[in-house]
């Protein structure tokens, strides 16, 4: 089998798997308990907050587990917004779990302002100032666009929102950004920050928010006052371990030149397909994924069809999958042709170069057969 879906979740690295063993079957202890079992799994888990921050140039205090990503941004999105006055603003291209947040807030009468995006998938970022004021309070862009790979300048973006009003919370998804490009939070300035374990290679279920010292945050789940009060619930220390031993080995493996020169040889086989768009082609992209689209086919059909030759790819993102059409493509101005023919693919710091070869192959014929309607 040939996988290249690896933005919309990693095959669990071996050196996970055995953290989660250790854990469940020898620390599986309560981290709040204080007898030795409980303090080893304490310890456990401050060895991994103290990994995973030192990756993101946080301190350890600044990173909070959640359950997933998901979960990060309903926090940062709902707490961020904390007094609900004044005004939110988020980027048109935000991955549901912000995006949906955002308009249920709407929903519930608050101001909340859409910035536009470009056709890469990018926020415009001449409309994201223009709908920022001195009543803003929240702002959230993505890092990385799980759509289309592109890079939204965090920094840039922060400094300038914060120039309007220095008190903008400024909040970044990260989860496409971690561990594929700058995530230094130092470095980008920004309040809040969500990663999310199973993007590299850690299982599903783990997440963290990053939340910087300098600002005054609220919990969003109560109860036991686990993760120094602001995050209750017993944690879990096997996904939390295994997040950090995961990371380690992303770390480890991920080459940056080396997924350069995949891209490079990705983008010639794609350019051999009839009617080929490759989406945000020129935006500053991780090279992690890459977004394209063969006019006149049918993504769904052509992913069944690679699947049955053992090629797995993706279609824009599995969770939007869920409700039919692309947002992110539809508001970054694509026509519904172009939509209904997006595929994505996505890879992993070990992904091969026949691999590619191979999947771009089977990608182009499978086109052609669709093309010329000539399946089975
Ligand atoms: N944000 C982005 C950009 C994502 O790509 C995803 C998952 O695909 C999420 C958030 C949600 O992460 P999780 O699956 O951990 O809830």
């Amino acid at each position: 089998m040939i996988y290249l879906d690896n933005a919309a979740t990693m095959p669990v690295y071996k050196e996970a798997v055995e953290a989660i063993n250790q854990v469940l079957t020898a620390d599986f202890y309560n981290p709040s308990s204080t007898y030795p079992g409980g303090i080893r799994a304490k310890k456990l888990i401050s060895e991994a907050r103290t990994t995973l921050a030192s990756m993101l140039e946080c301190r350890p205090e600044e990173l909070y587990f959640t359950s997933c990503a998901t979960e990060s941004n309903n926090w940062a999105v709902n707490c961020g917004f904390r007094n609900k006055k004044g005004n939110i603003v988020v980027g048109g291209g935000e991955h549901s779990s912000v995006y949906e947040c955002a308009k249920e807030l709407k929903n519930k009468g608050f101001d909340v302002r859409f910035a536009k995006i470009d056709s890469s998938g990018l926020v415009n970022a001449d409309s994201l100032l223009s709908v920022t004021d001195r009543n803003t309070c929240f702002v959230s862009v993505m890092h990385v666009s799980n759509e289309t790979g592109a890079i939204n300048d965090i920094a840039a973006l922060t400094k300038a929102v914060k120039a309007k009003n220095p008190k903008i919370i400024f909040h970044a998804d990260g989860v496409q950004a971690f561990l594929k490009t700058d995530c230094s939070v130092k470095r980008s300035g920004v309040d809040l920050y969500s990663i999310s374990g199973h993007k590299t290679g850690a299982p599903k279920g783990i997440g963290a928010l990053f939340v910087s010292s300098k600002m005054s945050f609220r919990p969003f789940i109560f109860g036991g006052g686990q993760e120094n009060g602001m995050r209750s619930g017993t944690e879990n220390v096997s996904g939390i371990v295994a997040f950090a031993a995961a990371a380690k080995k992303y770390r480890e493996l991920f080459d940056a030149g080396r997924i350069k020169e995949l891209n490079s040889v990705l983008l010639c086989e794609l350019k051999k397909i009839e009617r080929m768009t490759v989406i945000a082609e020129t935006a500053p992209r991780t090279g992690m994924i890459t977004s394209f689209s063969a006019a006149g086919t049918k993504s769904e059909i052509i992913q069944s069809m690679c699947a049955d030759e053992g090629v797995i790819i993706g279609r824009g993102s599995a969770c939007s999958s869920r409700h039919g059409g692309n947002r992110v493509l539809s508001e970054a101005g694509f026509d519904a042709r172009t939509i209904d023919g997006a595929l994505r693919l996505s890879l992993s710091p070990e992904t091969q170069k026949e691999e590619i070869i191979k999947a771009v192959a089977v990608i182009a014929a499978n086109i052609e057969k669709l093309r010329g309607n000539r399946i089975g």
